[in-house]
């Protein structure tokens, strides 16, 4: 466990295996306290276009000519080196993001290694599909595929769990054989950075790995999807910025992935195990202050258990630990910025005008000390609103949820669905038989039954409607991250 922060003072570009200085800077802000802990050089065109030629040349020597073996080899390397230096990266995380020091620990740094050891494992043993073909005239032939790399591959990320969510495609993009060009959120660009010494220590030749430092429009973000020697762009972030970055680069028609927000329910049956799903529902709204985008912001309850359930709710939610995201015992740190709190805040306005019941929370807490110029938000409960109240419409992104009974089945589904988002849910209930039966009436790209977020990681993962566009996850990520090309050999 992390003793203090570590201040990083000069966050710079990563580029052909140099770190590299832009004209700009810009701060980057410790959430918890509002101090600056650093200075990011901020990429521009040129920056950008460097590190495409960088992944380009990188692509041209070693790195292509390298087996599937050796690539798996150094994936693994990376692995060990991220585990290595495990506290270097949760400080930098905790830093940057506000999070819990043992949330980074238990879930974000383990992930990144495992990321990377999920895709080295796969891609040694994946097949190809090959055909035995007869034509109708006679001929015979045998097909079979081969898998290549797209190429450069530009990755750009959020801020919510920045490591976790850069390395879940950083690692089978390397793996097809890919070079990346990777521009993390303005607010969270350290990690991506300490990645880039790691991968240089594992082996990862120069110009594999890349990152640039900046904003989304007019910014480093917008110059990478707007590069004519980009190959391919992957996003994960709000569901607008992906409208607007498949809009940039419909002009080049490259292959986009997109994993974007969502507005996710849980359904809680009268029959469920009432304490592992108050704990679990509890986790799904609030984790990392809600800033997950798998976080349940609509909950139904069926009538009968709707008092008790809102009541035991309240009471995990006015008792989860606020505070120094250093404390050991914290549960809940700041949101990531004094912009995403205000935003966060409106919504919480907006439903009382909304007419909304205050069940807890709903404003700022107050510590006494420096924390109070940090971004820290009460987790909040509404109930009483319409379905079609914006509340209930569209993502907030934080630790707030409004609660809503229901009678039928029927009834929790159509509500359920009735978004234009579709990226996960959670059925609550003991009847193994209704879980599954309403499980797989969710318009959603994963649903989990009396659980939330257990993740293999071979499994398809991304969102439907306003969600996404594609899944990513095992052969997922391997086929997007990768061209392949049938042969035909007359036989
Ligand atoms: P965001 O869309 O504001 O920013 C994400 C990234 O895109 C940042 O690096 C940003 O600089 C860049 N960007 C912004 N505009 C751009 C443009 N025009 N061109 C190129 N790049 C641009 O998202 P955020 O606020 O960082 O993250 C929160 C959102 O991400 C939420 O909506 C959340 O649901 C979503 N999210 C989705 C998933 C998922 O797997 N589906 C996972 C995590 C977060």
């Amino acid at each position: 466990m992390p003793q203090g922060f570590h201040p990083v003072k000069s966050i710079l570009n990563y580029i052909g295996g140099e770190f590299v200085r832009g004209n700009l800077e810009f701060a980057d802000v410790n959430p918890a306290d509002g101090s600056v802990i650093a200075q990011v050089s901020h990429a521009d065109e040129s920056i950008v276009d460097q590190a495409v030629q960088a992944a380009r040349k990188a692509l041209r020597g070693a790195w292509g000519r390298l087996g599937v073996r050796d690539r798996a080899q150094r994936l693994h390397k990376v692995a060990d080196a991220i585990e290595t230096r495990f506290d270097d990266f949760v400080q930098a995380e905790v830093a940057d993001t506000g999070k819990p020091a043992a949330v980074a620990s238990r879930l974000d740094v383990p992930r990144a290694a495992a990321n990377f050891r999920a895709f080295a494992d796969l891609i040694k043993t994946v097949g190809l599909e090959s055909f035995y073909t007869e034509t109708p005239d006679g001929k015979s032939a045998l097909n079979y595929a081969v898998r290549k790399p797209l190429g450069v591959v530009g990755i750009i990320t959020p801020w919510n769990l920045p490591l976790l969510l850069l390395t879940w495609k950083v690692a089978p993009a390397l793996a097809c054989g890919n070079a990346v060009v990777v521009k993390p959120s303005e607010e969270t660009p350290a990690t991506a950075t300490l990645l880039a010494e790691v991968t240089a220590e594992a082996g990862i030749p120069h110009g594999v790995y890349n990152v640039v430092h900046g904003f989304g429009p007019n910014s480093a973000g917008e110059c990478l999807t707007r590069h004519p020697d980009m190959n391919a762009i992957t996003f994960t972030g709000e569901s607008q910025t992906g409208a607007a970055i498949m809009k940039t680069v419909a002009a080049s028609v490259k292959p986009v992935s997109f994993e974007l927000g969502g507005k996710n329910a849980a359904i809680v049956f009268a029959d469920c195990d009432f304490e592992d799903t108050v704990n679990g529902v509890a986790e799904a709204v609030f984790l990392n202050t809600g800033q997950v985008c798998l976080c349940a912001e609509r909950v139904y309850v069926e009538r009968a258990m709707f008092p008790r359930f809102v009541e035991a709710l309240k009471h995990k939610a006015e008792h989860l630990r606020i505070g120094s995201p250093l404390d050991c015992a914290t549960e809940l740190g700041p949101l990531i910025s004094a912009a995403h709190r205000e935003k966060v805040l409106s919504y919480y306005r907006l439903a009382s005008e909304e007419g909304a019941t205050v069940v807890a929370g709903g404003g700022v807490p107050e510590f006494g000390n420096t924390l109070d110029k940090g971004f820290y938000i009460q987790p909040t409960i509404y109930t009483g609103l319409a379905e079609s109240a914006r509340c209930v419409k569209e993502e907030i992104f934080g630790p707030v949820c409004h609660i809503a009974p229901f009678d039928a089945e029927e009834e929790a589904v159509a509500m359920a669905n009735d978004t234009r988002y579709g990226l996960a849910a959670s059925i609550w209930t003991t009847n193994l038989k209704r879980g599954h039966r309403v499980a797989q009436e969710m318009n959603a790209g994963i649903t989990w039954v009396n659980c939330w977020f257990l993740r293999d990681l071979r499994t398809p993962f991304g969102g439907m409607g306003l969600s996404g566009i594609g899944r990513e996850g095992g052969m997922h990520s391997l086929n997007f991250y990768s061209e392949l090309n049938n042969i035909c050999v007359r036989l």
